[in-house]
C-alpha cells in the first residue's frame, strides 16, 4: 500500500526519467530532475527536523513550485501555497492562520518576504535543490507516514476577512486522480495546458495526473487568457490535446470565436471544466468548431478534494438549457437534503451534500468553521459518519442527473474565483468614511456591485482596499444610497437591494 504521492513519481521518475513533467516558460523540468531536485529539498527538510509541519512556498508560479510542493510530500510535511501577488494583509492573516514551521522562496522573494511578521525558518530554492538528496532518510519519514496525513492547504475566502484553510491528506489525492485517469484514459502521451493557479484547487487534477501517469503538463502563461488567439495558437504550438480550466476562461475563448482562426481539431481532444456554471451558450459554440472533443463538466468544491461529481457531454443542449454535473465520482457519496434533513423527492431542490475519502480534515486551525461545514451525517444514526455541507442547491432531473441551481448562502463565483461576499464587505467597512455597506453579485452582467451610504466613488473605495482583498475581489460598480433599506429583522434588506442592480 502507498500512502504517499511521491510513490508515484518515484515510478514514473524510474519509467520516464528524461521525459519533460513541466514547463513553463522559463523552464522544463524532466520526471528524473524532479524526482532528485524535489528529494534534495525534503532531505534539508528532514535533516531541520521538520516531519508533518506546514511549509509555506512563497515563489511564482512555475515549475519551482510544484518542485517545492513534491519536497514537501517527500518530507511527509505539507505545503501551502502563498501568492506573490496577494495583497499583504491577507497574506499576514494566512500565516497567522498557517504558522509555518519553513518558507521556501527564492533568494530575492525572502527579501519581500520580511515585511511579514514571520520569525520562522527559509529554505532557498535555488541553493537547496543542487544540494545531495538522502534517500534513506526519505524513505524513513515515509515509512512512518500514513495516507490520512496532510499533503496540502489551501486557502479560500472566508466571510469573516479570514480565510480558510482547506487541508487535504494524500488518500484524497490517491483516490480522485486514481478516478481522474482512469474514467479520462490519461497517460503518458498525454499533455495538459494548465489555467488554474496553483493556490487554487483545479490545478490538482494537472499535478497529479501529470505525476502519476508520466504526462506531460505545460503551465501556460496567465497573460495569454485574455488574448483568445495567441492562446489557442500556444495550445497547437506545445500538442497540448487536455485542458482543464475555469468556465470563465473557456467563455472568453468562444466569446471572440478565436477558433475561426486557429484549427485545433487535430491535436486537442478532451476539454474538462469546473468551478462555476458553464453555459450550455459557450459551450455550444466550443462543440461547434470542435465536435470530436470529449467535454465534461466536472462540480465540486475545494473541501472534497476539487470535484465530486462529473457529467461526460453525451448529448445536445439548448443555450439556454442548463448542463447536468451529473453524477457521483466512484468511490463518492452525494446526499441532496431538504431543509427537513432528508433526501430530496423527485425534482425537490436540496443542498449537496459529501460523504466519502475525499472529505477535507477540516479548516486549519479552525474548529468552529470545521464544525459548521463538516457534520454528522443526518441519515446515520449509528456511529460517527461525517458529511460535507456544500451550501449549493441542487435538484435531479429526469436523467437522475444533478443539476446546480444556486447558493444557499453569500459565496460567489467571479471570473472562476470563489469570493464570500462577507470578506469584501469586511474589507469595505474598515474605511473610516464606511458605516455601512453591503455586496450583491449581478450575476447577469458579471459585477460585484458594492452599496454605500457615504459619497465615495469606486476609485476611491478600490485604492483603499486594494491592500486587503485580491484583485479579483474588487467592486465593479459602487451604488451610493442615501439610505440602506432595512427589513422586519433589523437586517440590510438584500431583497430591497437587488432592485437597483
Ligand atoms: P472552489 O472551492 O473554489 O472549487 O468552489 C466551489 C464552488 O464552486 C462550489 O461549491 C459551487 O458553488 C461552484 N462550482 C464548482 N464547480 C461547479 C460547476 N461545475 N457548476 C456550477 N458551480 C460549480
Amino acid at each position: 500500500m502507498r500512502a504517499n504521492v511521491t510513490y508515484w513519481l518515484d515510478q514514473t521518475a524510474d519509467r520516464l526519467p528524461d521525459k519533460t513533467a513541466f514547463a513553463d516558460e522559463r523552464k522544463e523540468i524532466t520526471f528524473g530532475e524532479l524526482k532528485a531536485q524535489a528529494q534534495a529539498l525534503a532531505t534539508r527538510m528532514l535533516e531541520r527536523g521538520l516531519f508533518k509541519k506546514p511549509v509555506a512556498v512563497y515563489l511564482e508560479k512555475g515549475v519551482d513550485v510544484l518542485t517545492s510542493f513534491m519536497g514537501a510530500a517527500y518530507s511527509c510535511n505539507f505545503y501551502s501555497p502563498i501568492d506573490t501577488e496577494m495583497p499583504a494583509s491577507r497574506v499576514d492573516k494566512i500565516l497567522e492562520v498557517l504558522k509555518p514551521a519553513l518558507v521556501i522562496t527564492t533568494a530575492a522573494l525572502r527579501e519581500t518576504f520580511a515585511r511579514y511578521a514571520y520569525q520562522g525558518e527559509y529554505l532557498i530554492f535555488e541553493e537547496a535543490v543542487r544540494t545531495p538528496a538522502d534517500g534513506q532518510l526519505i524513505d524513513a519519514a515515509r515509512a512512518k507516514g500514513i495516507d490520512t496525513d496532510l499533503l496540502y492547504v489551501l486557502f479560500t475566502s472566508g466571510s469573516t476577512g479570514i480565510p480558510k484553510g482547506v487541508t487535504i491528506n494524500h488518500r484524497s489525492v490517491i483516490d480522485y486522480i486514481d478516478w481522474v485517469t482512469e474514467t479520462f484514459d490519461i497517460t503518458q502521451a498525454d499533455t495538459f495546458g494548465n489555467q488554474a493557479p496553483f493556490y487554487f484547487d483545479n490545478s490538482i487534477l494537472d499535478i497529479y495526473s501529470t505525476i502519476k501517469s508520466g504526462a506531460t503538463t505545460w503551465i501556460i502563461p496567465k497573460n495569454l487568457f485574455a488574448q483568445p488567439v495567441p492562446l489557442l495558437e500556444y495550445l497547437k504550438e506545445k500538442k497540448i490535446n487536455t485542458i482543464f480550466w475555469v468556465p470563465s476562461a473557456l467563455i472568453v475563448v468562444a466569446k471572440l470565436k478565436a477558433f475561426r482562426n486557429v484549427d485545433l481539431s487535430d491535436t486537442l481532444h478532451r476539454v474538462l471544466f469546473c468551478g462555476e456554471v458553464m453555459p450550455n451558450k459557450q459551450l455550444n459554440v466550443w462543440r461547434k468548431f470542435l465536435p470530436d472533443v470529449l467535454y465534461a463538466n466536472l462540480y465540486g468544491p475545494t473541501e472534497i478534494t476539487d470535484a465530486c461529481t462529473y457529467y461526460i457531454v453525451d448529448r445536445e443542449f439548448a443555450d439556454d438549457e442548463p448542463l447536468p454535473i451529473g453524477i457521483p465520482m466512484a468511490n463518492t457519496d452525494i446526499l441532496v437534503l431538504n431543509e427537513r434533513e432528508e433526501p430530496v423527492v423527485g425534482d425537490e431542490v436540496g443542498e449537496l451534500c459529501v460523504r466519502g475519502t475525499s472529505l477535507s480534515m477540516g479548516y486549519y486551525n479552525n474548529p468552529e468553521k470545521t464544525r459548521e461545514a463538516f457534520v454528522q451525517n443526518p441519515l446515520n444514526p449509528h456511529v460517527p459518519e461525517l458529511i460535507y455541507r456544500t451550501g449549493d442547491l441542487v435538484r435531479y432531473n429526469e436523467h437522475g442527473e444533478i443539476i446546480y441551481l444556486s447558493r444557499k448562502d453569500f459565496q460567489i463565483k467571479h471570473m472562476g474565483h470563489r469570493i464570500e461576499l462577507g470578506e469584501i464587505e469586511t474589507a469595505v467597512s474598515s474605511l473610516e468614511e464606511i458605516a455601512l455597506c453591503c455586496c450583491l453579485y449581478d450575476e447577469k452582467h458579471q459585477k460585484i456591485v458594492l452599496f454605500i451610504e457615504a459619497e465615495l466613488d469606486k476609485a476611491y473605495i478600490n485604492e483603499r482596499i486594494a491592500k486587503l482583498v485580491p484583485e479579483y475581489m474588487l467592486p465593479n460598480k459602487v451604488v451610493t444610497l442615501s439610505e440602506m433599506p432595512i427589513n422586519a429583522n433589523g437586517k440590510i434588506d438584500r431583497v430591497k437591494l437587488k432592485e437597483y442592480l
